[in-house]
């Protein structure tokens, strides 16, 4: 890693959503500097659900080939439908349609997912460092590099720009955006994933389980082959902290459920449980651009508060990210009042489908009985079947 020269732009965090926009201002020539903290192959606590639209984003960044590579190593693994569970037991079967150009949708487990789209942004001629990022280096009100931790020292690294994308517990984001901006709870969830060695997994199928107990957030089963499943469950912040009950207990009693518990070959062999924090996409007015900095994926908030997916949203807000950057390194000004468009983008790509995932979380998601009638009622096209289905 140079420390003396100042690089175009540095992009904070090796996620999705980090390594995408690398990869993309990396392509227009762009000279990029990646940081994480972690070195890759590293896991990422997720549900690891893909749908066929991030898959198709990545395609048209050159990635069709290495992911088609990981398909055939089993690593990716691929799935026709979804089977939805209401507290009475009543069952939404649905199946996915393929993506506009083709593409299924994956379980694609992040340790594999993240170090492919990480691997392609240095294949595409960023730079790679493993480094903490401690906070933004700001003079006279502009950002104009990161202070980061790399092998027990401090460094202060310069950039025209600096992208956010260092997740939801951002150093970058908490420094810069507005105390009275920060997620509340009402627009928070808390998960726990887990992997499950010895289950009867329904080929090809994810399963979401809504019942009373976790209302309103779901358990879920994602398949990924050979009886094994990524299992977990997420629930709403402002419900979690009411109920005073850990998410390791909450998961053992989803396992214990009759229709669960019949499934498990040698009892639900479980490893890597981990819980992590979403931060939805539903709250408004947020500010995403400051003078010299961009925040994407969970570093702004992109996670859809219906299901909690938030991968390909990271990857929509790599792709607005990287065309405004380019216009405005191109123009030499990386003022917020130039870049404040990236706002506006985010807002007509994902605002509608925030605003309904969160008016159907608020609403019937709540009362188990509404939920019920619905799932009963319901058909694979509704609006609720098909948000579970695209929004992953
Ligand atoms: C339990 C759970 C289940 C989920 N299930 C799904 C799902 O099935 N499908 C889906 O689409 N979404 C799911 N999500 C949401 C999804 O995980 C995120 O939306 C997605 O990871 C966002 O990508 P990102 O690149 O913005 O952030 P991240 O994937 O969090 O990447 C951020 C990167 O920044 C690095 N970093 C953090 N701090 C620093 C620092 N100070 N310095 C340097 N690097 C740093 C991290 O190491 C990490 O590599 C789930 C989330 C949780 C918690």
């Amino acid at each position: 890693m140079t420390t003396m020269t100042e690089r175009d732009v540095i992009v904070v965090g090796a996620g999705p959503g980090g390594a995408t926009t690398a990869v993309a201002l990396a392509q227009k020539g762009y000279d990029v500097l990646l940081l994480d903290r972690h070195d890759f192959p590293r896991d990422k606590t997720c549900g690891d659900a893909v749908p066929a639209g991030a898959i198709e984003l990545l395609w048209r960044l050159g990635m069709r080939e290495k992911i088609a590579k990981s398909v055939e190593r089993g690593e990716l693994y691929p799935l026709e439908g979804m089977l939805l569970v209401s507290p009475r037991g009543h069952e939404l079967h649905a199946k996915f349609q393929h993506g506009k150009e083709g593409s299924d949708s994956y379980v694609a487990p992040r340790v594999y997912f993240d170090a492919l789209i990480q691997e392609h942004a240095v294949a595409s001629g960023a730079e790679f460092c493993q480094a903490q990022a401690k906070a933004p280096i700001v003079e006279n009100g502009k950002i104009v590099g990161v202070r980061v931790q790399a092998n027990g020292r401090t460094h202060d690294l310069r950039a025209r720009l600096v992208i956010g994308a260092d997740g939801v517990t951002s150093v970058i984001t908490r420094s810069l955006r507005p105390k009275q901006e920060q997620h509340n709870d009402g627009h928070r969830a808390v998960a726990l994933r887990a992997y499950i060695e010895d289950i009867e997994e329904i080929p090809k199928e994810v399963e979401f389980y809504l019942y009373k107990d976790i209302l309103p957030g779901y358990a879920w089963i994602f398949p990924i082959g050979n009886n094994r499943a990524n299992i977990g469950l997420g629930m709403r912040l402002d419900h979690f902290r009411k109920r005073k009950y850990s998410l390791e207990n909450m998961l053992q009693d989803f396992l214990e459920m009759p229709a669960i518990k019949k499934r498990l070959l040698r009892g639900g062999q479980l490893r890597d449980v981990a819980t992590w924090q979403l931060n939805f996409g539903s709250q408004k007015n947020l500010q995403h651009v400051f003078d010299g900095a961009i925040l994407v994926g969970d570093a702004a908030g992109f996670i859809n508060p219906l299901t909690g997916g938030g991968i390909h949203n990271a990857l929509i807000s790599a792709e607005l990210a990287t065309q405004v950057a380019d216009d405005a390194l191109r123009a030499n000004d990386v003022s917020r009042s130039n870049m404040q468009v990236y706002e506006q983008l985010c807002h007509e790509q994902m605002w509608e489908s925030m605003r309904n995932s969160y008016f159907m979380q608020r609403s019937f998601m709540r009362f188990p009985i509404l939920v019920d009638f619905l799932v009963r009622r319901m058909k694979e096209n509704s609006q609720l079947a098909q948000t579970f289905l695209t929004k992953l």
